[in-house]
């Protein structure tokens, strides 16, 4: 999979996806992440790519020249429309599905705003869709492209060392994932629970299966109402109810 980010800070970006897992993947090749500068595209000769509003109004807005140059130059040679997403607080809030999604396409475009926003004719030409990352706003996209090129690449195969590492992790299967204990064993009298050590894989696995309905219950209830449940996951959680 191919991820471009279109930015004013590409240092902002190339900072957190240099390092750590992603860093690692793109070096071993199982994602390949660029990060553009737009202000490389403007045609302003003292290098300006904001205006103020018309209208009036605080702020500056970004134009549409050097964002739409800056797509055309690195895109237009290509057969195929990448797919343009504009990291915008009026977007759709992003999620664990909308990461799942975006992992299967070959190739996305992340379009990062700064100051005001962007000039809406630009959007208008070039933007398939728009994620927000939160009901906040923040002072630009690149953070928010950080988090869904994050949530996305982690996805893809050879990114993370086993499949099984996100698909029992909180979110994937609809309900959040099971306590997590390591060495040592006991610490400030406090026991890791007896299950995880007895090596009985069955009960392990019905352990975090039911932990997962509990933590699930008590910190978001209403995704249980999305979840797939089983019949036993069910049985669990009415005697939950009835013991309370
Ligand atoms: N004036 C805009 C508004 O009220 O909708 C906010 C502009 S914001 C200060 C600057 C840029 O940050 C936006 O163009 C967008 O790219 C990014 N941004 C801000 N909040 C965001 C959020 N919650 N999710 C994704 N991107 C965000």
């Amino acid at each position: 999979m191919r991820i471009d980010i279109l930015t004013l800070f590409p240092d902002m970006c190339e900072a957190v996806l240099g390092d750590s897992i992603i860093g690692r993947a793109r070096v071993a090749g199982a994602v390949e992440i660029h990060c553009h500068n737009i202000r490389d595209y403007t045609t302003d000769k003292h290098g300006r790519v904001d205006d103020a509003p018309y209208g009036g109004g605080m702020g500056m807005i970004m134009g549409v020249q050097p964002i739409y140059d800056c797509y055309k130059t690195l895109f237009s040679e290509q057969g195929k429309k990448p797919h343009v997403i504009y990291m915008s607080p009026k977007g759709k809030t992003f999620n664990q599905k909308k990461a799942i999604e975006l992992s299967n396409r070959e190739h996305i475009v992340l379009l990062c705003g700064h100051y005001e926003g962007i000039d809406q004719r630009v959007l208008d030409e070039i933007v398939d869709e728009e994620i927000s990352i939160g009901d906040y706003v923040l002072t630009g996209g690149e953070m928010a492209a950080v988090v869904v090129t994050d949530a996305v690449c982690r996805m893809l195969p050879g990114v993370l060392s086993d499949e099984v590492c996100f698909t029992e992790e909180s979110h994937f299967s609809g309900l959040l994932e099971y306590p997590q204990y390591t060495r040592p064993a006991e610490w400030m009298g406090k026991k890791v629970p007896d299950v995880l050590l007895s090596g009985h894989h069955k009960n392990i696995e019905k352990w975090r299966r039911e932990q997962a309905l509990l933590t699930t219950l008590e910190k978001r209830p209403e995704m249980l109402d999305s979840a797939s449940l089983s019949a036993a996951d069910k049985k669990f959680l009415e005697s939950i109810e009835y013991s309370e």
